[in-house]
């Protein structure tokens, strides 16, 4: 069934659910192409997920890696410094940013003319789309189009009882009520070990539920055992091939049980187990949007099976970052407003560089090697150690490796892992080169600076 309404004069009318990265970065750029465009967000104009996760998480790490760096300063051939985390004052940093972004956002919106409404969206049919501001006052909006970039948030099992004070999900974290003193954290996804790095920096005793036998288990092995063997390093406690089951919070200790009877005690235990898609009481039902498991269904448009309903960011149950949802808001603008629809210009997930911020970084793109062998996929692999940089032994960090994934027949670099300081940045030299169809000839052809750890990614394509 198509419900574009013909014949509608003037400009096109969006309405956008949601405004984190995905309906923020749609919602600037259709009104910059001459949409008139209302954006409804019920909570922190920036996105929820991305302004109370992803960011305060990274400002909280960087803290993090301030105090590991001081207290490394002996190494640096520096006195020794004592060094000693102001609770206060990073609960005030993190607020501060948070604040800094949403101004910033809010000021980029008005100034391109959107109209911005505090308040919860619903749509009541395929075209229609009811307000409820949060004052209270009900408002029926009527669009040609509607985008749906509502997020996602923490997944909660029942057992688990989230009291927000020593059980915590992700969202209770930045920063918690208190600073644990004995963390455990149930996850050892992405998520998951980016806490243990934060909090173990911190200076807690941190202990790990991993449910498989790799933390990290989706990543290559190779990157994981790096970042495995750092944990050990510092002390974090890893229960291997552990599943929680259920948590008895007391009120000044908790204790989770695992499912083989294993018992990990601590002052307070966090969730990073994953995340649910923010789809009910959207009104996807009277719309008519198909989804799966919560998640809206998209073609390579990003639209939903009504060719007027879009949907960008973790609701449409691509890869749930920042990167990919303002890329698809951006996308969309485009294609609303007929600036594309060629294949080469649809999103290439696979090309989506990832990093997990922890020490090392850790960051990906494109063809992982344990992938391909497992496809029985041919490609070559060259990998060169950060020991052989001059600049790492300037920093003092020799640690990980940069491998490039190539195809053998045309050498086109078909992507790679980075594991070392710096890899969240250097990940891009190969983002660009697997996006653009770079061979590593390329990459050797290329003059790096020097002395810089970019010169690692050039010598690996050798
Ligand atoms: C702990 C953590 C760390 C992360 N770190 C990174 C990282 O380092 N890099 C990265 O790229 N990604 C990271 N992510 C992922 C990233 O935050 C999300 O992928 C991204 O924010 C998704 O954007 P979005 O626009 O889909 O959703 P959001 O940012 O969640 O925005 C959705 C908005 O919709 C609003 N909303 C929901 N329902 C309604 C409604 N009915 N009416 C009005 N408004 C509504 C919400 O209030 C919210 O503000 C992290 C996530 C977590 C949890």
């Amino acid at each position: 069934m198509n419900h574009e309404r013909p014949g509608a004069e003037g400009p096109k009318r969006i309405v956008i659910i949601g405004g984190g990265p995905g309906g923020t970065t749609c919602a600037t750029h259709a009104a910059r192409l001459g949409a008139d465009v209302t954006l409804i967000e019920k909570d922190i104009v920036g996105g929820a997920a991305h302004l109370l996760d992803c960011i305060p998480s990274k400002a909280m790490i960087a803290t993090g890696g301030a105090m590991s760096a001081m207290r490394d300063a002996t190494k640096m051939g520096l006195a020794k410094v004592d060094v000693e985390l102001d609770f206060e004052a990073l609960r005030t940093r993190i607020v501060d940013i948070e604040d800094r972004l949403e101004d910033s956002v809010t000021s980029l919106l008005q100034s391109q003319g959107v109209r911005l409404i505090e308040g919860t969206g619903r749509m009541t049919s395929p075209h229609d789309v009811e307000v409820t501001r949060l004052t209270g006052e009900v408002e029926h909006l009527s669009a040609d189009v509607i985008v749906l970039s509502t997020g996602s948030r923490p997944r909660i099992p029942d057992w688990a009882p989230v009291d927000k004070v020593r059980v915590l999900t992700t969202r209770d974290a930045y920063p918690p009520p208190e600073l644990p003193t004995r963390l455990i954290v149930i996850g050892s996804g992405v998520t998951g070990v980016e806490f243990v790095h934060m909090f173990n920096s911190f200076g807690s005793e941190v202990t790990l539920i991993v449910s498989r036998q790799q933390v990290l288990p989706e990543k290559d092995p190779e990157v994981a055992a790096v970042l495995e063997q750092s944990f050990l390093d510092r002390g974090v406690h890893l229960l291997m091939g552990a599943r929680a089951e259920s948590i008895e919070s007391d009120g000044q200790s908790v204790k989770v049980k695992c499912s083989d009877g294993r018992v990990a005690e601590g002052s307070h235990v966090l969730l990073a187990i994953g995340s649910i898609p923010n789809s009910d009481n959207l009104g996807l039902e009277a719309a008519g949007v198909k989804t799966t498991n919560g998640y809206v269904d998209i073609d390579h448009n990003c639209r939903s099976n009504q060719p007027h309903i879009y949907a960008a960011g973790d609701l449409s149950g691509k890869l749930p970052l920042s990167s990919v949802a303002s890329t698809q808001g951006r996308k969309i603008a485009e294609h609303v407003m007929g600036m594309h629809s060629l294949p080469h210009q649809h999103i290439d997930y696979d090309k989506a560089a990832s990093a997990i911020f922890t020490d090392p970084e850790i960051a990906d793109v494109g063809v992982a090697e344990s992938d391909a062998f497992a496809e029985g996929r041919k490609i070559r692999v060259t990998k060169v150690p950060f020991s052989v940089s001059a600049k790492a032994l300037i920093n003092n960090d020799s640690r990980g490796f940069v491998k490039i994934v190539s195809d053998p027949a045309t050498g086109v670099v078909l992507g790679g892992s980075i594991v070392g300081r710096h890899a969240a940045e250097l990940i891009s030299v190969l983002a660009l080169a697997a996006s653009a169809g770079l061979t590593v000839r390329d990459l050797v052809e290329s003059l790096f600076v020097h002395p810089a750890l970019a010169e690692v990614v050039g010598e690996a394509a050798e």
